[in-house]
């Protein structure tokens, strides 16, 4: 698959993915993207009528899914499995943020965020891998963020996203031998429900950061997810890539 299946939108033609937190924003932006390339999608949510009209919008299917849990994430991947035969991309998007000083922060604020951003990545990325291993092939793309690096108000967030880090290299290192690829996006400032209850004044601190002088939309995100996920990025993996016009220089 070369520069036509690019032109044609076909690159992720006859590929089944899962992208969790697909109901909205970033998420949804990436399962619209990966659908366009010609991929099925199992569009998936806590949230399940968003996750539902998403689906519906694509032609896909949309599945409740609340990643903090174990027995939910091994039981959708089993359901994908018994429904299409493989999987080839899991998109690990679904994330919350629950922002506070590090000596307010409570100790729900903590696990609920370690809970949905990390460990939930560790889930969906066990119950796949499993799969992708017999498979000997398949694509894992976890999203970060660059608040990773240290960001104020977000000791819990940017732990869990520094985790999300260290899985996925890890990860990368022990799937390689059976040609799965697992990478990191760090997206910067993005518009989205996450971003939209940040303060003006704070929003507009961050806004003058980012070289490229706008904030990010979630089709930014998905572009890139959509080439870590085709056959074309075969030899990509354990990279940690930043979208964020430029916020990190
Ligand atoms: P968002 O608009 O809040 O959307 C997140 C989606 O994930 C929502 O549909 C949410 O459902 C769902 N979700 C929450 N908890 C879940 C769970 N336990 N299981 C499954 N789904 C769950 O956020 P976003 O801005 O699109 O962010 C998407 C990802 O990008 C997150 O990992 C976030 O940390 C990361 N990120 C965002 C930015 C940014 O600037 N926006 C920057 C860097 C990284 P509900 O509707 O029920 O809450």
């Amino acid at each position: 698959m070369g520069l036509r299946a690019l032109l044609s939108g076909d690159l992720l033609r006859d590929k089944i993915a899962i992208v969790t937190g697909a109901g909205r924003g970033i998420g949804e932006g990436i399962a619209r993207k990966l659908a366009h390339d010609g991929a099925t999608v199992v569009c998936a949510d806590v949230n399940e009528s968003d996750a539902s009209s998403v689906a519906s919008s694509l032609a896909s299917i949309g599945m409740r899914l609340d990643v903090s849990k174990a027995d939910e994430c091994d039981a959708l991947v089993t359901r994908v499995h018994e429904r299409y035969g493989r999987l080839d991309i899991l998109v690990n998007n679904a994330g919350i943020n629950r922002d506070a000083m590090l000596h307010k922060m409570t100790d729900d604020q903590w696990h609920q965020v370690i809970a949905v951003d990390l460990t939930g990545v560790f889930f969906m990325t066990r119950a796949a891998s499993r799969l992708m291993r017999a498979a000997g092939s398949g694509r894992i793309v976890n999203i970060s963020s660059a608040s990773w690096m240290g960001n104020i108000g977000q000791a819990n967030y940017a732990a869990a996203k520094a985790g999300v880090v260290g899985l996925s290299r890890t990860a990368a290192k022990e799937l390689a031998r059976s040609q799965v690829t697992v990478n990191a996006i760090c997206p910067g400032f993005i518009d989205t429900t996450m971003t939209r209850g940040i303060p003006d004044a704070i929003r507009e601190q961050q806004l003058a950061k980012i070289p490229l002088g706008r904030a990010g939309q979630p089709a930014d995100v998905a572009a890139v997810v959509a080439f870590l996920a085709s056959d074309e990025a075969g030899y990509v993996t354990g990279e940690v890539i930043n979208v964020g016009g430029g916020y990190v220089l």
